[in-house]
C-alpha cells in the first residue's frame, strides 16, 4: 500500500490520535484525539494534517512533495467540504482554511501560520451572504489574509531578505494602513469602514506587485499550496533553526501541516469566542472557570481592548461583574460546553485549558492542552484529583513542580502585578518569594524603622555578621555583591527570607542614602519590591499574596511524598526554632548545626563579647579563662536544639570560620574588650591586627583551629557531651554526630577524635552514664578529602559533603567574589548556570561519587550526606539521591522542596 501522507479528521471522526505525535506532530495529533476518540468526538473544525514524513521529503528532495500527495490533499479537502456544506473557491457559499504548523514538541511562535486561504474576489460575495451581510467582517479578513500571505508566503517562503526592517513587505503595508487611519483621524482598526478596507486592499495589492514583482494570487489552490510550502519553509527559517539548537530538537523530525476549516466568532452577536479551564488555575477549585467575547476573534481577546466577560457566575470578578455571562446569553451552548470540558478532563486526567469559538450559534472546540497553574493550584488539584481517582499517587508527585511548591511557603507578588512591570535590575535569587519595603541603607535604620511599624528593604552592598539584626527586621534584603553562598544569601535563605544578592547594576552610596541603579536615583525611603525566586528588583510597591493558608494540603501532599522517598531529609538549623519549624516540615534530623551562629543575631551579645575575648587571648590561661565562660552558653545552645530534635540525629560542626571575623570593629565595644581583658586599646589593635589574613577562606578556620587550639575544640565537644547527657538524664534521647570542618587528612580527624575520647570519658564519669549515642564524622570540602576517603574512612563514621566550599575550591572561584566574573561566564555559555546554585555534576560531582565509593570500601555503613546549599536544590536532591547518599540537609524552607525532589527522583529512577 502506498504510504499515508494526510490524515483527515472532523465529523466524529479522525484517521489519527493523540499516540502519533511524531507523524503529525503534537497539534495535528491533539486535533485528531479531540475529534475522533470514542469518549470525545468534539465538534471540532474539520480538517487535515500534512505529516512530518512530507517535509523530511521536501528537504531531502529539493524541495519537492511526494508523489500522490495532491491526490490525498484534494480527497481530504473534499471531506471537508462535505462535512461543512461548503465548497473551496465557490463563489456562493466558500470554505476557507488556516493553514498551520505543528512539530512534535511545541515550538511556540517560531513557525509560520496563514489564515483565511481561499478568500479572493470570487468568494468574497458568498462570505459576505455566509455573514448575513457583514461585509465589514467580509473585507477585514481579506486584508489579514493579504497582510499575512504577502509576508509569510510571498517574501519570506521565497527568501526574500528586505533591505532593513522597515522595508519588509509586512511594515510596508502597515504604513499605508496607519496613514488611512491618520487621514480619517480613526483611532483604531475598528472604526476602519467596509469601504476603507476595500480600498485597502486593492492598494495593498498593488505594493505587494511594486515591491515583490509579483501579484497577489487570486486563485484559491495557489493560496493553499503556497500557505503549505511557506510552513515547510518555516522549519528551515533563522528564528525555528535557533530555536531548535537551545531546546535541542533534531533538524530530522520536521514539521506536520494542519489544514483546517476557518470558524469565525467575529459574525455577529450570535458569534463568539473565548478560553476556560476545567478548574481554576488560580487557587485549583474545581470550577469550571473563563471568559469570552461576543462578535470577537481570538486575537481581541488577547490583546485586551475590550473586557472580556466571564464565563459563569464562579468567573465573576471586580473587573468583569457587570457583564452577563456566556450561561446568561447563551444557555444551550454553555451547557455543551459545559460537558465537553468535562469529557476532556477526564480523558486527559488533566485540568485543561480550552480554546473555543461560537460561529453563527454553533460552538466549535479549537484546541485543549494542559493548563498552567500556579503552586497553590497545582498541589491543590494533585491532591483532588488523587482522592477523585483520576490519577495515583506517583503521578500525583509528579504534577507539582519543586518551585510551585515553594510558592505555597512564602508571599509571593501577584503575578499578575508582576506581568505589568519590568524589573529595574537583576540579581542572584538567593532567598525565596517576593516582599515590598522602604528602602534603609543600615541595619540600625532598618531596625528602627521597623520598631516604628514600617516595612523596609535592608540594602547594603555586602552584609556581614553585624547586619543580623537588621536583617531579621528588614522585609527582605538586597545586596550588591556577593554569591548564592555569601553571608547575607546563608543567613536569608535559613530564615526563608526574601533576599537578592550580587545586583551589580546596584551603587549604593551610603554617605547620601541613595542609590543608582541604570541611571535611576533611589533614595531612603522609596518603596521597592523583590522578586527573590526569580531576583528580579521593582521600583514601588506591587501587591502580594499569601498562599499560607493552603499549609493543610500542603502537609497532605508532603506525607505522600515522603512515603515515596528514600533519601533522608535533615536540615541545616542553628536555633531551636529553626529545629522545631524544620520537623513540622518534616525534617528528619539536623544536618548541619553551625556552632558559630550563636554568636550572630538575637541574644548574641554575650556570648560573642565571650567569644572575642578567647581570639585575642595571648596566652593559655587567658584562653582557658573566656573558654570556661564561654562553656555554659555554647552547652546551652547546643542543648536548646538537641531537645528540639529529641530522637533525631543532630549533627554538630565545630568551630568553622577564621577568627577574625570575629573581632569587633565598633570602637564601643573594642574598648569595652580592651578593659575587660586589661590591656591598652593599641594592644588589641595590635592582637586583631596579627589575626588578619591574606586568604581567610584557605587560612587558619575549620579544623586547623582545633590543632593550633585543642582547648577549643575540648570545650565545645564538653558542651555537646554535656548537654547531651543532661537531657539523657531527663528521660530524654540525644543523638549528637559530631562533625570535624575542612578537613583534608586523616591524621587531622586522629588529632581531633583523641579529644573527643577524652572529654566523652570524662562525661560518663561526671554524669555516671555508660553510653551517650554519638558519631564522630567529617566534612569532605576539600578536594583532598574525596580522594583520600578511604583513609578517611577508617576514622570517621560519618560523611557529610560541604559543596559551598567544595565548589570553591574545586573551581578556585572564591564564593563570596563570584559576582564580578560568574554573569559573564553564564553569559558567554562558558558555564550552563552557578555552580553555587545546582551542583556541577561533571567536576564536582565526580569528586563526590569518588568520595563515597572509596569511603564505603573501607566503612560499609559510612553515613553519607550533604549539607551544602545545593542540599534544598531540586536537581541537586536528584544527583545525591542517584549517587546513593544517606540524606540531603537543607535550609527549614526547603525542607518540603528537598522532600518532593527526594520523591521524584525515585519516580524517575523508576522510569529509567
Ligand atoms: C559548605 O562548605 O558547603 C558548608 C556547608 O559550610 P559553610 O557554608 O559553612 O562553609
Ligand atoms: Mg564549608
Amino acid at each position: 500500500m502506498a504510504k499515508k501522507y494526510v490524515y483527515s479528521f472532523g465529523g466524529a471522526k479522525a484517521d489519527g490520535n493523540e499516540s502519533m505525535k511524531n507523524l503529525l506532530g503534537g497539534k495535528g495529533a491533539n486535533l485528531a484525539e479531540m475529534a475522533g476518540h470514542k469518549d470525545l468526538r468534539l465538534p471540532v473544525p474539520p480538517g487535515f494534517t500534512i505529516t512530518t514524513e512530507v517535509c523530511i521529503h521536501y528537504y531531502k528532495n529539493k524541495k519537492a512533495y511526494p508523489k500522490g500527495l495532491k491526490e490525498e490533499v484534494y480527497k481530504a479537502l473534499e471531506k471537508i467540504e462535505i462535512l461543512m456544506e461548503r465548497k473551496f473557491g465557490d463563489a456562493k457559499n466558500p470554505l476557507l482554511v488556516s493553514v498551520r504548523s505543528g512539530a512534535r514538541r511545541s515550538m511556540p511562535g517560531m513557525m509560520e501560520t496563514v489564515l483565511n486561504i481561499g478568500l479572493n474576489e470570487k468568494t468574497i460575495p458568498g462570505l459576505i451572504k455566509q455573514s448575513a451581510g457583514n461585509s465589514r467582517f467580509v473585507y477585514d479578513a481579506y486584508r489579514r489574509l493579504i497582510m499575512m500571505y504577502s509576508d509569510v508566503v510571498m517574501e519570506k517562503a521565497a527568501g526574500i531578505e528586505p533591505k532593513n526592517e522597515e522595508s519588509g513587505i509586512r511594515k510596508q503595508l502597515e504604513k499605508i494602513m496607519a496613514r488611512m487611519k491618520q487621514e480619517k483621524g480613526y483611532k483604531t482598526d475598528t472604526d476602519l469602514t467596509a469601504d476603507d478596507l476595500k480600498k485597502l486592499c486593492a492598494l495593498f495589492k498593488a505594493k505587494i506587485k511594486e515591491t515583490l514583482n509579483k501579484d497577489f494570487p487570486d486563485d484559491h489552490y495557489e493560496q493553499l499550496w503556497g500557505g503549505i510550502g511557506a510552513v515547510f519553509a518555516s522549519w528551515n527559517g533563522k528564528r525555528a533553526v535557533s530555536y531548535r539548537r537551545i531546546e535541542g530538537i533534531p533538524d530530522e523530525w520536521g514539521t506536520a501541516v494542519t489544514v483546517q476549516t476557518m470558524v469565525f466568532g467575529n459574525m455577529g452577536s450570535d458569534s463568539a469566542t473565548g478560553v476556560a479551564f476545567t478548574r481554576n488555575p488560580g487557587n485549583g477549585e474545581n470550577q469550571f472557570y473563563g471568559e469570552y467575547l461576543i462578535n470577537a476573534q481570538g486575537e481581541d481577546v488577547v490583546a485586551g481592548i475590550r473586557t472580556p466577560a466571564p464565563m459563569n457566575q464562579y468567573s465573576r470578578s471586580e473587573h468583569n461583574k457587570d457583564l452577563p455571562t456566556l450561561e446568561e446569553t447563551m444557555p444551550k451552548i454553555y451547557q455543551e460546553l459545559f460537558h465537553y470540558q468535562k469529557r476532556l478532563e477526564k480523558h486527559y486526567r488533566d485540568m485543561q485549558d480550552i480554546e473555543f469559538t461560537i460561529e453563527k450559534g454553533r460552538l466549535f472546540m479549537l484546541q485543549c492542552r494542559v493548563g498552567k497553574r500556579n503552586g497553590p493550584a497545582a498541589v491543590r488539584m494533585s491532591i483532588d484529583m488523587l482522592k477523585e481517582k483520576l490519577i495515583k499517587k506517583e503521578e500525583m508527585i509528579l504534577r507539582v513542580t519543586p518551585a510551585q511548591l515553594d510558592e505555597l511557603l512564602h508571599p509571593v507578588i501577584d503575578p499578575k502585578a508582576e506581568l505589568t512591570h519590568k524589573p529595574i535590575a537583576r540579581g542572584l535569587p538567593a532567598g525565596p518569594g517576593g516582599a515590598s519595603g522602604q528602602i534603609v541603607f543600615s541595619a540600625r535604620d532598618a531596625v528602627e524603622w521597623a520598631k516604628q511599624g514600617k516595612k523596609v528593604i535592608l540594602v547594603r552592598e555586602e552584609t556581614n555578621p553585624e547586619d543580623v539584626e537588621g536583617m531579621r527586621a528588614a522585609q527582605a534584603i538586597l545586596t550588591a555583591r556577593g554569591g548564592m553562598t555569601s553571608h547575607a544569601a546563608l543567613v536569608a535563605r535559613g530564615w526563608g527570607k526574601c533576599c537578592i544578592v550580587g545586583c551589580s547594576a546596584l551603587h549604593v552610596d551610603y554617605e547620601k542614602k541613595e542609590l543608582l541603579i541604570d541611571g535611576k536615583i533611589l533614595k531612603e525611603g522609596d518603596w521597592i519590591t523583590l522578586n527573590g525566586t526569580k531576583g528580579n528588583v521593582y521600583e514601588g510597591q506591587l501587591i502580594m499574596i499569601d498562599a499560607s493558608e493552603e499549609n493543610k494540603i500542603l502537609d497532605e501532599f508532603l506525607k505522600i511524598a515522603a512515603s515515596i522517598k528514600r533519601l533522608g531529609i535533615r536540615t541545616n538549623a542553628d536555633t531551636p526554632e529553626d529545629a522545631r519549624r524544620a520537623r513540622l516540615f518534616g525534617a528528619e534530623g539536623i544536618g548541619l548545626f553551625r556552632t558559630e551562629h550563636m554568636f550572630y543575631g538575637k541574644g548574641a551579645e554575650e556570648p560573642l563579647f565571650r567569644l572575642r575575648k578567647m581570639i585575642v587571648s595571648k596566652t593559655p590561661d587567658e584562653r582557658k579563662k573566656a573558654l570556661d565562660e564561654l562553656f555554659p552558653y555554647v552547652k546551652k545552645d547546643i542543648k536548646g536544639t538537641l531537645e528540639a530534635m529529641d530522637g533525631l540525629p543532630v549533627v554538630i560542626r565545630l568551630l568553622d570560620p577564621p577568627l577574625h571575623e570575629f573581632v569587633p570593629r565598633d570602637p564601643v565595644k573594642l574598648e569595652q574588650l580592651a578593659k575587660d581583658l586589661n590591656i591598652t586599646l593599641e594592644e588589641l589593635a595590635s592582637r586583631a591586627e596579627a589575626l588578619h589574613e591574606s586568604n581567610p577562606m584557605m587560612g587558619h578556620r575549620g579544623v586547623r583551629l582545633g590543632v593550633t587550639y585543642p582547648e577549643v575544640s575540648a570545650m565545645q565537644i564538653r558542651s555537646i557531651f554535656e548537654a547531651a547527657a543532661e537531657l539523657i538524664k531527663e528521660g530524654k534521647e540525644p543523638y549528637p554526630e559530631i562533625m570535624i570542618p575542612v578537613v583534608c587528612d586523616v591524621k587531622e580527624l586522629d588529632d581531633q577524635l583523641a579529644i573527643v575520647k577524652q572529654v566523652y570519658r570524662e562525661v560518663l564519669e561526671k554524669y555516671n552514664l555508660k553510653k551517650i549515642k554519638n558519631l564522630f564524622g567529617t566534612m569532605i570540602e576539600i578536594p583532598r578529602a574525596s580522594l583520600v576517603a578511604s583513609k578517611l574512612a577508617q576514622v570517621a563514621e560519618f560523611f557529610s559533603y560541604g559543596t559551598n566550599d567544595m565548589t570553591q575550591m574545586g573551581f578556585g572561584f572564591s564564593r563570596d567574589d563570584i559576582g564580578g566574573f560568574l554573569p559573564d561566564y553564564i553569559k558567554k555559555g562558558i558555564l550552563p548556570e552557578d555552580p553555587f546554585q545546582t551542583i556541577d555534576q561533571e567536576g564536582i560531582g565526580e569528586l563526590i561519587k569518588i568520595g563515597i565509593e572509596r569511603g564505603r570500601k573501607t566503612r560499609k555503613n559510612l553515613e553519607v550526606g550533604i549539607c551544602g546549599e545545593h542540599g534544598g536544590e531540586p536537581r541537586s536532591v536528584e544527583f545525591c539521591h542517584r549517587v546513593a547518599m544517606d540524606y540531603v540537609s537543607c535550609s527549614p524552607f526547603r525542607v518540603p522542596i528537598a522532600i518532593l525532589a527526594a520523591a521524584q527522583a525515585v519516580l524517575k529512577d523508576k522510569k529509567r
